[in-house]
């Protein structure tokens, strides 16, 4: 892998949450970002104002995924930006959650999903194997809820669905020494989750049922990509990385 001041990133959904957090500890590790975010232009430069305040290089790629043409509008702004560097890592990280039960959940709704938390990330993966380098990185956002049962089952399906793609892509991309592994967030205190900072009772009831007592913050997720993404993990693929702070790992105080 070249020298980290040299790198380039992409990560998708990088104008909030979680991707943001991301976007800005590679910045701040020397990894020049593509921050791609859907519809809000004004977080997607915040963040990056943030990483150049912060003394780090990014810009702005907007292309809404599970629409027509969206693949082509993303690589057409990140080629740009990029000026002719080749691709280091790439950070599937957008996603969308319906929070609904098998027997709420619309088929569109559905269907959406799949198309952002599936269908978005195979096609990237596949249209960036030109532009990544040799020893690059795959990392690929899932969810602790693919081990567990919840409710939120197609949210659930859809991020089984990006663990095998990891799983299944390892031997393929492999072959250019090209790491491909998932990191698994918990409940974390993102726009995803309004609740958490709306309900303070089902903040402390998450807590309650997570072995480390809190609940997830972006950065918890981000520092576990930065390893991912660093020379460290060079000898590690094909891994699901559980960084939910030990969400519903047993019964806690309950004794029979
Ligand atoms: P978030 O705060 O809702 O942010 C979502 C990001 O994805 C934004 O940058 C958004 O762009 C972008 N995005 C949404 N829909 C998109 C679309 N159709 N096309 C392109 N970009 C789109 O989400 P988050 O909580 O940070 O979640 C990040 C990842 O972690 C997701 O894959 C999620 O499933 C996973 N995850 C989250 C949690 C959690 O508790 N938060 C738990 C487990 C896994 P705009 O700003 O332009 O809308």
């Amino acid at each position: 892998m070249t020298d980290a001041t040299h790198r380039t990133a992409l990560v998708t959904g990088a104008s909030r949450g979680v991707g943001r957090a991301i976007a800005e500890r590679l910045a701040a590790d020397g990894v020049f970002v593509a921050v791609h975010y859907a519809r809000q232009d004004a977080a997607a430069q915040e963040t990056v104002a943030a990483i150049e305040k912060a003394g780090g290089r990014a810009f702005a790629v907007r292309a809404e995924l599970g629409v027509d043409g969206d693949i082509d509008t993303l690589f057409t702004g990140l080629e740009e930006g990029l000026r002719g560097q080749p691709l280091d890592i790439l950070v599937n990280n957008a996603g969308v959650a319906v929070p609904k039960s098998i027997d709420e959940i619309t088929p569109e709704e559905f269907d959406h999903m799949l198309a952002v938390n599936v269908r978005a990330p195979f096609l990237i993966i596949r249209r960036a194997l030109p532009l990544l380098r040799d020893g690059g990185r795959v990392i690929n956002i899932s969810s602790g809820a693919t081990r567990i049962a919840l409710r939120e089952h197609a949210y659930a399906v859809t991020k089984g669905a990006l663990d095998t793609m990891t799983r299944t892509l390892t031997m393929t991309l492999g072959a250019r020494s090209i790491t491909v592994n998932t990191v698994a967030p918990g409940i974390t205190e993102t726009d995803m989750n309004p609740w958490l900072r709306d309900n303070p009772e089902a903040a402390a009831a998450v807590a309650g049922v997570t072995a480390l007592g809190r609940t997830g913050r972006p950065a918890d997720i981000a520092d576990v990509v930065a390893f991912l993404a660093s020379d460290d993990a060079r000898w590690v693929t094909g891994q699901w990385l559980d960084a939910t702070g030990g969400l519903y790992l047993g019964p806690g105080g309950f004794r029979p």
